[in-house]
């Protein structure tokens, strides 16, 4: 009998090297490509197959990863990679335009057990900025990187580096033409054809979390204009005690309420849900100051929220017990 009991220990023992999933906890993914109140009608039938397709390749990119044990960091990296290299969304190639017609890309990246974060700004010619964002954290002594001295890094970090017309999109340049066009007649684009941003947030079998943005910022932005993707805490937040979040939205507001991380002191000092929380404040408290956008979070036990209080957001999910859906509209 205690042999039988030995050899069932060596069994297990056995089981865990080989199969992370046999010895480890669960894993949840999330992915977002930008919120906005859009029409239903204003998106064909082939577009919407077009986004389910790229948010569904962005969740099994991430998902491979986290299926044989490997990290949440490496799993949302590589999520938003396949985001920003698709013009469907405004991140990397499909990033709006500023004021003068150029792309400014901004990143971020958290790690939830260690709570490194990395983040650049005004990136031009690195192709991937989600990347950059991580070789900030992992390779160098500061958070935050903007401009030139950003790219340098990165450029020193041996990351692919393009044109600037590597990021330009045609129906991108029609969107910034409209908007020149109503600024001389009758105003601003409304503030929902601006947006757009992708991000991931995860939970590996380990136990940590992390959390991913990346975004071409605001249509028409002015003066260097960064916003609350790459502010941590605003933006882009993790902390293993509590939540990965990743935002999207009208930075500016998402900056002053401090959201990302607002969600998870809400969880870590009140004791509320990820549900509670994330619900509170982008249908409360944003909601009530007319700040428009959305989050996609994830807990330490695997739960995942994704609220947002525009008519669409882009989005997806899957978890290790076989859930998963991708979406846009509200229903
Ligand atoms: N939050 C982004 C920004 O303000 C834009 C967006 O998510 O729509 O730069």
């Amino acid at each position: 009998m205690k042999r039988m009991k030995k050899l069932f220990v060596f069994a297990l023992f056995v089981a865990g090297i080989c199969c992370p999933a046999f010895s480890q906890g669960s894993y949840s993914l999330a992915i977002h490509g930008g919120a906005g109140n859009v029409a239903r009608e204003s998106v064909s039938p082939e577009r919407e197959v077009e986004y389910h397709e790229k948010l569904r390749e962005a969740l099994d990119a991430g998902e491979a990863i986290l299926k044989i044990g490997g990290s949440s960091l490496d799993a949302v990296e590589a999520a938003v990679r396949i985001l920003e290299d698709s013009p469907l969304f405004n991140a990397g190639r499909g990033a709006v335009f500023t004021a003068e017609g150029t792309n400014e890309l901004d990143a971020a990246i958290m790690c939830g057990a260690t709570l490194d974060a990395g983040a650049v700004a005004g990136i031009t010619t690195l192709r991937n900025p989600i990347s950059a964002a991580r070789k900030v954290m992992e390779n160098s002594p500061h958070v935050m990187l903007v401009g030139k001295g950003a790219e340098q890094f990165g450029y020193e970090q041996g990351l692919d580096v393009v044109d600037p017309s590597w990021f330009f999109d045609q129906r991108r340049w029609e969107q910034y033409r409209e908007h020149l066009r109503r600024q001389q007649t009758r105003g601003a684009l409304d503030v929902n054809d601006k947006m757009g941003t992708v991000g991931a947030v995860a939970l590996d079998m380990h136990g940590n979390l992390a959390a991913a943005t990346s975004t071409g910022g605001m249509m028409g932005k002015r003066y260097g204009r960064v916003g609350d993707v790459p502010v941590i805490g605003a933006g882009t937040y993790a902390n293993n005690a509590t939540c990965a979040v990743s935002a999207t939205g009208h930075g500016e507001f998402f900056i002053r309420y401090v959201v990302a991380h607002e969600i998870s002191a809400m969880m870590m000092y009140k004791g509320a849900s990820l549900q509670n929380a994330s619900e509170e404040l982008i249908n409360q408290t944003l909601r009530e100051i007319g700040a428009n956008g959305g989050v996609i979070a994830v807990d330490k036990d695997g739960n995942v929220s994704m609220p947002f209080n525009t008519t669409a957001m882009y989005r997806g999910y899957v978890k290790s017990d076989g859930t998963h859906s991708v979406g846009i509209f509200a229903d």
